[in-house]
């Protein structure tokens, strides 16, 4: 064994990001796997053959033609082919354990190529470290409101920062890098505020009548 996989994500991370700076940060799904040379076809399935002579090739059905997350998503296993990380996943994880550990992370991945990091630094220098932030990324990338909170979560892998959303008095939602949040997924969570110290830089986002966003930064 020659690679920590405690770093997987966050190197799987910082080499999406150059890409895409590369790319100069296309946005459009399509766009994007055309600009990295991978041919998009129209199939009756949605898959990727990472491996193919000619270059890799993914099939998606007509439905998901163009900017799609099920194209960002077939491009993430490229990229994550490309980086040699997928290798190491199923080397350590194994065939069965580690095609999941690939699957979550391509879906992951959607977020980061469809809200790009110029979205996040200019929607950070508008509202600075705030709830807010995630719910403009929301609304100008026509993302979910999960995108846009793992996206502005895990931006930094290095720095400390956490989310949730509700559904009702439950935690739908959590995202947590390098900081714990003092509840957990589906936890009964009626008033999310009283759980953090008044010193706590955490602020609250309106989502809909029935949802609620939290964010706080280290
Ligand atoms: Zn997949």
């Amino acid at each position: 064994m020659t690679y920590d996989n405690t770093h997987l994500v966050s190197d799987y991370i910082r080499y999406v990001k150059a890409v895409q700076r590369h790319l100069r940060y296309e946005a459009h799904a399509l766009r994007f796997a055309q600009a990295l040379e991978i041919r998009v076809k129209i199939g009756l399935s949605n898959r990727c053959h990472t491996e193919h002579p000619d270059g890799p090739v993914m099939t998606v059905q007509p439905w998901h033609w163009g900017n799609s997350d099920i194209v960002r998503h077939e491009t993430a296993h490229v990229l994550l082919w490309w980086s040699g990380l997928e290798a190491e996943i199923i080397e350590e994880y194994g065939e069965e354990l580690g095609w999941k550990v690939v699957e979550n992370l391509c879906n992951f991945t959607i977020s980061f190529l469809k809200i790009t990091q110029p979205m996040l630094d200019s929607a950070v220098l508008r509202y600075g470290q705030d709830a807010k932030v995630v719910r403009h990324l929301q609304k100008i990338a026509r993302a979910t409101p999960q995108q846009a909170l793992l996206r502005t979560v895990y931006d930094d892998p290095n720095g400390l920062c956490a989310g949730f959303m509700t559904s009702g008095k439950y935690i739908q939602e959590v995202a947590q890098c390098n900081w714990s949040l003092p509840f957990g997924w589906l936890d009964r969570v009626p008033e999310p505020a009283l759980w953090f110290p008044d010193e706590a830089k955490v602020s609250f986002a309106r989502i809909n009548s029935n949802a609620t966003l939290g964010m706080c930064w280290g």
